[in-house]
């Protein structure tokens, strides 16, 4: 006979597994269907492997430009390769084992398999054996998988997408990376500092789109001191993937031209991941990008059926799915959650990071606000005086009417730790003066916040 619950999570990524935690805390009696590794896209492709990757390579890489300005050379530095690789999987698999861990302590039920709806209360687990589990509520929340292009078969070797750069075997000699958006200027980072040469291809007009378009150029600078090469507003129509080296066609400004790699890292987005779920057995239907349509309260078309994060419209994050996650439980439960998408932040983890939270300054003017900026250079900060990490700047977007900071964006180090504050901010709809009078601990980078949000009123006490 089908076991009974409460709710049937699909998926346990960390939109899947925080509801899980969420709901099992209001009392509900919940299961989880994973067919993969628990931790989902971010612990075990995503945010996690690549943040370790990041760091590493960071690491070795200020060996040669950030210890020398310090005083410190170090004579024939190497890296191993392996020893990173290793460690993140190490990383990576000692979350596997605490969302496991988590789930006992919770007394969540875990099935390993391939979730399928039956019908709005039936759902089978297709693993070594087919389990039947029979639920009053469902969740689904299978995230979203990387698109290719048609020309360009992946193989995941020397044609790969985010989840082969994060498991190369050794550093190509060569990299492309067809995509200049956040993952692919992580990954490129990545191999830059481990001696690849990278080229970008982007088809649109500025790196990491969504960006503020001041901070996106600068940030472009910046990469190109460290060595990558962009080539924007140029469409790659072609691939000849046969030989070695590969070659890619494009098309820049009507011209012809092409690209010689030896992997092609293929990062121009990602779609959600709905296949195998059994949707057409419950009647729900995909929007035209393929995300699952929802109500405000995370209701499919089907009101026992919800879903959130990536297979959702709305910013493919981490932070943003385990918010719905909560958010879905608490629905279930009876409770009246709400999320505050203006306050999610979008981070870059590159160095110098990029972190931003509210609207860029185009996005402020096209709500019709009408605008009022200041920024602060991290040239003249003390701290990153001390630090040598002077690069970048804070930028504060403010409603020149009611003085109501509309966006902050950091260009600098340890922004992703920054952006804390900003999101507080944008989160309680401080206003910018309020901001510029909090009292912020000194010498540190936050002062950089501090000294913007006075520039906002033509008050910078530092420049
Ligand atoms: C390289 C890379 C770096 C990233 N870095 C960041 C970052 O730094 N910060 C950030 O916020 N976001 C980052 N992201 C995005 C982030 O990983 C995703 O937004 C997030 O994982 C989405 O969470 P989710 O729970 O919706 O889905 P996912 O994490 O994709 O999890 C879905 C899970 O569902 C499982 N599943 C699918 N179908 C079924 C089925 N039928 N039955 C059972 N299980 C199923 C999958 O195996 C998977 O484990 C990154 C992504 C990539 C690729």
């Amino acid at each position: 006979m089908a076991e009974k619950f409460d709710v049937v999570v699909i998926g346990s990524g960390p939109g899947g597994y925080v509801a899980a935690i969420r709901a099992a805390q209001l009392g509900l009696k919940t299961a989880c269907v994973e067919k993969s590794a628990l931790g989902g896209t971010c612990l075990n492709i995503g945010c996690i492997p690549s943040k370790a990757l990041l760091h590493s390579s960071e690491l070795y890489a200020k060996l040669s430009y950030h210890y020398p300005q310090h005083g410190i050379t170090v004579e024939k530095a190497h890296f191993d390769f392996d020893k990173m690789m290793e460690r993140k999987r190490n990383v990576v698999s000692t979350f596997n084992q605490g969302i496991g861990d988590l789930f006992k302590k919770n007394k969540i039920a875990h099935f390993q398999g391939i979730g399928h709806l039956r019908s709005p209360t039936q759902i089978e687990v297709r693993g070594d054996k087919n389990i039947q589990l029979e639920t009053s509520n469902c969740i689904l929340a299978t995230g979203s998988e990387p698109m290719a292009l048609p020309f360009l078969p992946i193989d995941e070797k020397r044609v790969i997408t985010s989840t082969g750069a994060l498991s190369l075997e050794s550093v190509p000699k060569r990299l492309l990376v067809i995509g200049a958006g956040v993952i692919g200027v992580e990954l490129g980072s990545v191999y830059n500092r481990l001696g690849s040469e990278v080229t970008f291809v982007e088809f649109l007009s500025k790196i990491c789109p969504t960006m503020d378009e001041a901070i996106s150029k600068q940030f472009q600078k910046i990469l190109e001191k460290q060595g990558m090469r962009f080539h924007l507003s140029t469409k790659v129509t072609g691939a000849n993937t046969d030989q070695s080296p590969i070659t890619i066609l494009a098309e820049e400004e009507g011209k012809e031209i092409s690209f010689e790699a030896d992997v092609v890292l293929c990062c121009i987005g990602r779609k959600p991941h709905t296949l195998d779920l059994g949707l057409e057995n419950v009647g729900i239907t995909l929007d035209p990008k393929g995300f699952i349509p929802i109500n405000s309260r995370f209701q499919t078309s089907v009101p026992t059926i919800y879903a959130l994060g990536d297979i959702v419209d709305g910013p493919m994050l981490a932070h943003k799915a385990s918010e719905e996650g909560v958010a879905v439980a608490e629905v279930i439960a009876g409770e009246n959650p709400s999320i505050d998408y203006l306050s999610i932040p979008n981070v870059v983890y590159t160095d110098p990071e990029v972190a931003a939270v509210g609207l860029t300054e185009q996005e402020a003017k096209t709500h019709g606000f009408s605008v009022k900026t200041g920024t602060f250079p991290f040239s003249i900060n003390s701290r990153a005086q001390c630090t040598a990490e002077q690069e970048g700047l804070v930028k504060i977007v403010s409603d020149e009417k009611t003085d109501t900071i509309l966006g902050i964006h950091i260009l600098g180090a340890h922004a992703s730790e920054i952006i804390a504050e900003a999101v507080v901010a944008i989160e309680k709809r401080v206003k910018t003066l309020e901001l510029a009078n909090m009292p912020h601990a000194h010498p540190t980078l936050s002062e950089a916040v501090k000294e913007a949000a006075l520039a906002v009123h033509r008050r910078a006490l530092h420049k």
